[in-house]
């Protein structure tokens, strides 16, 4: 069947439309071509590398993305890689990979843990005929670095933090092609954001509003005139609540904030301290998370993660510096990795493996006088004392109690300084 294609942006919806309504005459499709200058092909399975129709073949075509993954995964597990290596190659290489399509698509949430699972497994050092232990759960090596983490990705998170780009783009760009084509099918009579699934809805439809989720979290209207925004129901005030001052008794539920502005464009309460346009002009959804207001992936992500487990902690300022302690020092990757293991209590220190089961006795083989925990290892033990006195911060170490290997990491830069860290 012939269709049409357009070079540019995400097309596969596009020309889904056009090639496959039965509606669109052939001297319109002519016009079309004319208009936006398209080409005309005659098969059109894959266009830029992602398949233009998504129906059955959903399921080979991401399976071939997950294989490619794979495929460089077990080339690399015959390599001897350091952890540091390892991590680059995570996340330069496998995690770049099916990038591209998830940024269009929603990944099968069961195709995502299988990638997941194969690069924890590279991580740890399991091969096919060997298994290692997996020291640390997936979701705590995906933290932020300055969260306690490694900075890998969650594959489903960014996925939807991608596709809500391209809800950032229907609503900031609504005179694009795929954003006029998607209203005219979807939300013909209402705005993107309350835009319903509908009947029948393509793939691509469903990834898009799957991705709206995190818009609905993480936009905030900027008040211009205040006319599009309704006082209780909208997200307008910077800390994202009802604004303080209460709506006065007059105000009805359905209240809009031009109600709230006086005629000479003055706030009508003292209390709300939103910044006003010297001329008024149309309100605008913006991103809460930038201070330009924009929509950015990686912003995205910090928030589709937060909605997948609610109940994550968040980063307060101060442990943001305690674990800077370890990334922002300049030596070697896997140095900064064994920092962070011996920080997360993640080695395979005797009291670690005795936990697990693998050893009898938690006492520390080499002085026999009590457990080996990771602070005993490195620091407490006589032996490892021995080991600090030919180094210049003995002093230091000699005075040191049992705590864990963060604060001691710290207490190290404190009194020496980074360069000598380093
Ligand atoms: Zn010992």
């Amino acid at each position: 069947m012939e269709g049409i294609s357009w070079k540019g942006g995400n097309s596969a919806e596009i020309f889904k439309r056009i090639s496959k309504d039965s509606g669109i005459s052939q001297i319109q499709k002519e016009e079309f071509k004319n208009i936006f200058r398209l080409n005309v092909v005659t098969k059109h399975e894959r266009y830029l590398g992602l398949p233009s129709m998504v129906g059955r073949r959903k399921i080979s075509f991401f399976n071939e993305i997950k294989l490619r993954g794979l495929s460089k995964l077990s080339s690399w597990q015959s390599k001897k890689f350091s952890c540091g290596g390892k991590a680059m190659l995570i996340k330069a290489v496998v995690q770049a990979i099916p990038a591209y399509a998830m940024s269009v698509f929603k990944i099968p949430q069961g195709l995502c843990e299988d990638i997941e699972k194969a690069i924890s497994r590279f991580w740890w050092g399991s091969f096919d005929t060997h298994r290692s232990i997996h020291w640390a759960r997936w979701e705590r090596l995906c933290h932020a670095k300055i969260r306690g983490g490694i900075g890998f990705r969650e594959f489903s998170g960014f996925n939807q933090a991608l596709n809500a780009k391209q809800g950032w783009r229907i609503l900031h760009n609504p005179e694009s092609l795929m954003a006029q084509i998607l209203k005219a099918k979807y939300f013909k009579h209402s705005s993107f954001m309350e835009a319903k699934l509908g009947s029948n809805p393509s793939f691509v439809w469903r990834s898009i509003l799957w991705g709206r989720q995190v818009l609905h979290k993480g936009l905030r209207w900027r008040i211009g005139d205040g006319k599009q925004v309704k006082i209780s129901e909208n997200n307008w005030v910077k800390n994202f609540e009802i604004p303080r001052a209460n709506p006065q008794p007059s105000l009805s539920m359905e209240a809009v904030v031009a109600e709230l502005i006086d005629g000479s464009n003055k706030w009508r309460e003292d209390l709300i301290r939103t910044p006003l346009p010297k001329t008024p002009r149309p309100d605008k959804l913006v991103w809460h998370f930038d201070k330009h207001g924009i929509y950015s992936a990686k912003s995205g992500y910090q928030l589709a993660v937060n909605l997948k487990s609610p109940d994550r902690p968040s980063c307060s300022n101060i442990s943001k510096t305690i674990w800077k302690v370890i990334w922002v020092n300049d030596i070697p990757e896997k140095v900064k990795i064994f920092m962070w293991r011996a920080a997360q209590n993640v080695l395979p220190t005797v009291e670690n493996l005795w936990k697990r089961k693998i050893v009898w006795d938690p006492v520390c083989q080499r002085c026999c006088s009590m457990s080996e925990d990771v602070f005993h290892a490195l620091v407490g033990c006589k032996f490892a004392r021995k080991v600090w006195k030919l180094t210049e911060f003995y002093e230091e170490i000699k005075v040191m109690a049992h705590q864990d290997m963060l604060s001691v990491l710290q207490e190290l830069t404190m009194k020496r300084g980074k360069k000598d860290i380093e």
